[in-house]
């Protein structure tokens, strides 16, 4: 499937038409941005490992009955995907404590949370990503009401598998982010799930190997990546 029209580019990928109007196909680069966009390098290769990690992460989601947009990977840094009308809501799954969740309850970072908690931000850098309740979404008419039960249903299922799989790893998944889009009338989670939208620590050591190295200028952020990567593959 060829690419044809540059339709978006945002921080961390690009989306192209393609021949067929119900698919398009996702160029993930090697930029790394935090903080809203305000702190940004060039990691050379995270573009290949996100695609990498996302394109199994969708596989096995999809092999679990989970609807997602992944249609094939197609290159190093190139995944084909169906074509979503993205709802510009993050949904954010957390099972510990960190970033922004520890100062707003004013629990230290890694406190287990006794059950998942969802929350749900806007998607708006400018407005740093606020908080929304389901009252807004229905007043800014972002989605329905049936679209945010099944996606609060759908959500909590991936919650739970990614997290026996990494756990199977030796990585915790402590929070992640994901979006989710319309498809032809049916919600398909989108986007993309990778080092950059989630928190992994590994689980002996506690080490981080997520994009908190970054935010936090901790080094060796490839290496990171690479070693999820590494343990996803199944390479030891
Ligand atoms: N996250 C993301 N994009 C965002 C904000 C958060 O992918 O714009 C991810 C982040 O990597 C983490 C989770 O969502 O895995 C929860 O992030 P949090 O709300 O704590 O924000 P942070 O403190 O990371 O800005």
């Amino acid at each position: 499937m060829e690419k044809k029209e540059l339709l978006y580019e945002g921080k961390a990928k690009k989306v192209f038409s393609t021949t067929d109007p119900d698919l398009r196909v996702v160029v993930f680069k090697d930029t790394t941005t935090a903080f809203d966009g305000l702190k940004k390098e060039e990691l050379e290769g995270k573009g290949v490992y996100n695609n990498r990690i996302s394109s199994i992460i969708f596989e096995l989601l999809e092999a679990k009955g989970i609807p997602t947009h992944f249609v094939k990977s197609l290159g190093e840094r190139e995944m084909l995907v169906k074509a979503l009308h993205i709802i510009p809501i993050e949904i954010v799954a957390r099972n510990i404590t960190a970033g922004s969740l520890t100062k707003r309850i004013g629990l230290d970072e890694g406190t287990p949370l006794s059950r998942t908690v969802l929350e749900m931000n806007l998607k708006n850098d400018e407005l740093h990503d606020p908080m929304l309740n389901r009252y807004h979404i229905y007043a800014l008419e972002l989605a329905e009401p049936n679209e945010l039960d099944r996606i609060e249903t759908v959500a909590l299922e991936i919650n739970a598998i990614l997290r026996e799989y990494f756990k199977s790893l030796k990585i915790t998944l402590v929070d992640f982010k994901m979006e989710f889009g319309r498809h032809k009338g049916e919600i398909l989670l989108g986007d993309e799930i990778s080092p950059d939208s989630c928190r992994f620590w590994d689980a002996e050591t506690g080490e981080k190997m997520d994009k908190d190295r970054f935010r936090r200028d901790m080094g060796d952020v490839m290496e990171a990546y690479r070693e999820v990567q590494r343990r996803m593959e199944g390479v030891r």
